[in-house]
């Protein structure tokens, strides 16, 4: 068993969407490629495939580009009806103002220190925020 383990270590299938994959390779969304190492779970396996990964991206709301899954995300205060299509608001409110998913590149974040969480899988393929402390609250 141990060695089946060993020579298979390459490809497992998914727990949460049952597809074979490989837990290392590349993944693509809206024309940007990036490469990604699955974390293994408990079951040693991993959660999903590369594909439903890709699946999961989606585009930041200031520049357009990939927000890949495990990529950091800002969650600024933005007025949707100035806001593209694809942008994904966080929080729906009454008010005018929502919060916006957005990247943490230089062009569309401030600092570094303005992550408001990591764009993580969800069990039904939309992926979700996985959101943590601020710098400042964790300072705080
Ligand atoms: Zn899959
Ligand atoms: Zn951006």
């Amino acid at each position: 068993m141990k060695l089946f383990r060993k020579l298979n270590l390459s490809s497992y299938t998914a727990t949460k969407c049952k597809h074979r994959t490989k837990r290392k390779g590349n993944v693509s969304a809206f024309g940007e490629t990036t490469s990604t190492t699955m974390p293994i779970n408990e079951d040693d396996s991993v959660d999903y495939c590369l594909e439903c990964i890709g699946k999961m991206a989606i585009r930041c709301a200031w520049c357009g580009k990939t927000i890949f899954i495990g990529d950091p995300v800002t969650l600024y205060i933005a007025n949707k009806s100035n806001m593209p299509d694809y942008a994904m608001i966080y929080s729906e409110s009454s008010t005018e103002l929502s919060k916006v998913i957005g990247c943490l590149r230089p062009s569309c974040a401030d600092t570094g220190g303005d992550i408001s969480g990591f764009w993580m899988p969800s069990e039904d393929g939309k992926g979700h925020v996985h959101r943590i402390k601020s710098v400042y609250e964790i300072i705080l």
